[in-house]
């Protein structure tokens, strides 16, 4: 691994915007880098020959014109569906029972999973994606696959094996017990080997049973540094489903209150559908909502309530969750939550769009001091684009003239094809494999 010196135009976040003009809110430099080494970024500033005289030995990669942005942040995805997507479905349950918790079963077989465990990550990575928090299926080869694989290539993820012990298929259900036991043997492996984390991962209210929520609650009393991520009020027939499953609970949240699940590293797909008091009972436990908003318009669950989740100060994330989700891209993710949030009458900058894809990300997920921004110390995982990658693109960014209205064309029109390089650990990783 030798230093290298990435020279380009660099942007990267130190708070959250406050509107589209909010310029004190990011770190621009039109001619800067980014100098890495050992798997972490050891400056950012000005670009000047200074820099190879001080580390002469150090690599220049000159992506003039290109912007250099810290790699974008997925907080909900599931790999086992790469052969999902795009499946005709009237809704969320229709979706499930006919295609996912068919094509789940499959992960039982290693081999199975091994293989698309890698092909999952390299299109992460091609989307520009280098750290995602991930499902698997109940089995767990399916988690010892994917921790195998991210693990090879150093990536920073976040991953558990599914709990459900019913209303799925034979071979997609475990035990209060089996859940509990494989989840702990899993988190005990992997969670902090090398930059891997572990979140407990009960799919949602209706597939575990009392018992085995409790045994979930077990799991985050004895690890409660560990992750947990689960879904709640995607669709109105999972929420009367829900009710029904637990009658003398308030709510879908509360379900996951009751049994002790909420907390600051807890990510909640979807939270659509919500009352006040869930958005309460979020915002006390620093739970994350996590907005997903192609899987949302995909499946037609329905539109998500950004401005009501920001007033009630719950912390937000944003997703892809293929395969309900129709693209890998964060890009694609955002044009997507932009459009729901014109539909709802709500506002999102691009700028606003960028800090969620970056740092916004990475605060969802507590590791801010460690990926989605570029800073010394931090984790050298980088994305590279290019607004004029394509040739309407280029034709549009004739008549762009602020960083906003590049950020927006990007959002607008991009997708794998702007992503002109991807750094995992200060490593080119996209170039490599295509
Ligand atoms: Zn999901």
């Amino acid at each position: 691994m030798t230093a290298k010196i990435l020279r380009g135009r660099v942007l990267t976040f130190v708070s959250e915007p406050n509107g589209p003009d909010d310029h004190e809110s990011y770190r621009y430099i039109e001619d800067g880098a980014v100098v890495v080494d050992q798997g972490q970024i050891v400056s950012v500033g000005e670009y000047n020959d200074g820099l190879k005289l001080a580390a002469p030995r150090a690599e220049v990669i000159d992506h003039r014109p290109g912007l250099i942005l810290p790699g974008f942040i997925d907080t909900h995805i599931h790999y086992p569906q790469m052969q999902v997507i795009g499946s005709y479905a009237k809704d969320l349950l229709e979706w499930l029972n006919t295609y996912t918790f068919v094509e789940e079963q499959r992960f039982a077989d290693a081999g199975h999973a091994a293989r698309i465990a890698s092909l999952f990550c390299d299109e992460l990575v091609r989307h520009g994606t280098t750290t995602a928090a991930v499902y698997c299926t109940v089995h767990p080869q399916s988690a010892e696959a994917f921790f195998t694989e991210a693990r090879k290539r150093d990536m920073r993820m976040i991953a558990g094996k599914v709990m459900m012990d019913r209303n799925a298929p034979e071979g997609l259900r475990d035990t209060p017990q089996r859940g509990y036991d494989e989840s702990k043997a899993l988190l005990e492996k992997w969670d902090g080997l090398g930059r891997l984390h572990y979140a407990i991962t009960p799919r949602f209210a209706l597939t575990s049973t009392h018992e085995q929520l409790e045994m979930t609650q077990d799991l985050v009393r004895e690890f409660p540094d560990a992750y947990v991520q689960t879904h709640v009020n995607e669709s109105l027939g999972e929420i009367a489903f829900a009710k029904e499953l637990y009658p003398n609970l308030p709510d879908y949240v509360g379900i996951y209150e009751h049994y002790g699940l909420l907390g600051p590293k807890t990510l909640l797909g979807h939270c659509i559908h919500m009352t006040d008091r869930e958005m309460a009972a979020m915002y006390e436990t620093g739970s994350v909502a996590v907005f997903c908003p192609t899987s949302n318009l995909f499946i037609g669950s329905g539109l998500f309530d950004r401005d009501a989740m920001m007033a009630a100060n719950v912390r937000i994330g944003v997703a892809t969750d293929v395969g309900g989700g129709t693209s890998y891209s964060m890009l694609r993710t955002l044009d997507e939550g932009y459009k729901v949030l014109q539909l709802r009458g709500q506002r999102l900058s691009p700028l606003e769009s960028f800090f969620m894809m970056t740092l916004g990300n990475a605060r969802a997920l507590s590791l801010e001091h460690k990926i989605g921004a570029l800073a010394p110390g931090g984790d050298a995982d980088i994305v590279v684009l290019d607004a004029k990658a394509l040739p309407h693109m280029a034709l549009k960014m004739e008549q762009v003239d602020s960083l906003g209205e590049e950020l927006f064309l990007l959002q607008t029109c991009g997708d794998d094809r702007v992503v002109v390089e991807t750094y995992v650990a200060g490593e080119a990783a996209k170039s490599k494999r295509h």
